[in-house]
């Protein structure tokens, strides 16, 4: 029988399995692996190479790990909630509509908290698990698994994410995270480019929906973008139906035009509501699971 989404993910709530990073032999390898890409850094497929270390900033200009907010969210899929959402500050996106341009944009802002002290809040939270997210977490990568390293506790850790990992966070990744909730937003490379500032979209974003998918259980993310239905929508929900197995779907239809879309006539207004319900419709005659 195939396995129902998230099935495992259940077990470990009931305590029934452990999450993955506790039986994770080469956690402390990947902890150093991952500290040493700090050095010259590939985190995310824009590969700058810079030594963040010594100071230097790559596109994401992320150098310590800030965190801008950790808090209980009561609105992610309710299979998360409660989450403890830890927010990153600094993206490797630039997303012309982002919805957290203040944490996003501003990898300076928050509060660098020693891995300790994050485990004592994480622990002090009741949460059904840890939701990494940002910005984008990627950039924070080692400091993630530096914190895992020092956690214990028997909670499902959740990698909330733009996907734009190299392959070699998304190795250091396998074993440790318990679910991959991933935000699918574009149907086509110009579509990135011109509202993301992200080149090699899709062929990235594939490799890497693919590669997660093998490595543990997955919640995609769509959100639907006013005027994109055809050029992106429909041409990813096409794509998850054929390429992907076990997976939930949310499309999400709360976009709201923000930071810069006056530059950007298509995305400058709020979705009507028939560009939602063809969504959601196109979707479910797909067979796909809706959550
Ligand atoms: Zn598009």
């Amino acid at each position: 029988m195939t396995p129902k989404p998230l099935e495992r993910y259940y077990s470990i709530l009931s305590g029934k399995e452990k999450a993955r990073y506790l039986l994770c032999p080469s956690l402390g390898e990947k902890i150093k692996a991952a500290k040493r890409i700090l050095e010259k850094c590939i985190f995310c497929e824009r590969r700058c190479g810079v030594n963040r270390i010594k100071g230097e900033m790559g596109y994401c200009r992320v150098l310590e790990a800030r965190i801008s907010s950790e808090f209980i969210h009561l609105g992610e899929e309710s299979h998360l909630v409660p989450s403890h959402t830890i927010f990153f500050s600094g993206c490797t996106f630039r997303c012309v509509y982002c919805q957290n341009y203040d944490i996003s944009y501003y990898p300076e802002r928050g509060i660098y908290f020693r891995p300790e002290q994050l485990v004592e809040k994480i622990n002090n939270r009741n949460a059904r698990n840890v939701n990494w997210v940002g910005g984008d977490p990627t950039p924070n990568l080692a400091y993630i698994l530096g914190v895992l390293g020092c956690l214990g506790k028997n909670i499902p850790q959740v990698w909330n994410s733009n996907m734009y990992l190299s392959e070699e966070s998304l190795n250091l990744l396998d074993g440790v995270i318990d679910v991959y909730l991933t935000d699918f937003k574009y149907g086509n490379d110009g579509c990135a480019e011109r509202l993301s500032d992200v080149k090699g979209y899709m062929r990235i974003i594939k490799r890497n929906h693919l590669i997660a998918n093998k490595q543990c259980e997955m919640i995609i993310r769509h959100l639907v973008l006013p005027n994109h239905l055809e050029c992106c929508t429909k041409p990813i929900l096409d794509w998850i139906k054929e390429n992907l197995d076990n997976v939930y779907v949310n499309v999400m239809g709360q976009y709201r035009p923000e930071y810069r879309v006056m530059e950007y006539a298509d995305i400058n207004r709020r979705l009507h509501y028939g560009e939602l319900e063809e969504a959601v419709s196109y979707a479910e005659n797909l067979g796909l699971d809706l959550i």
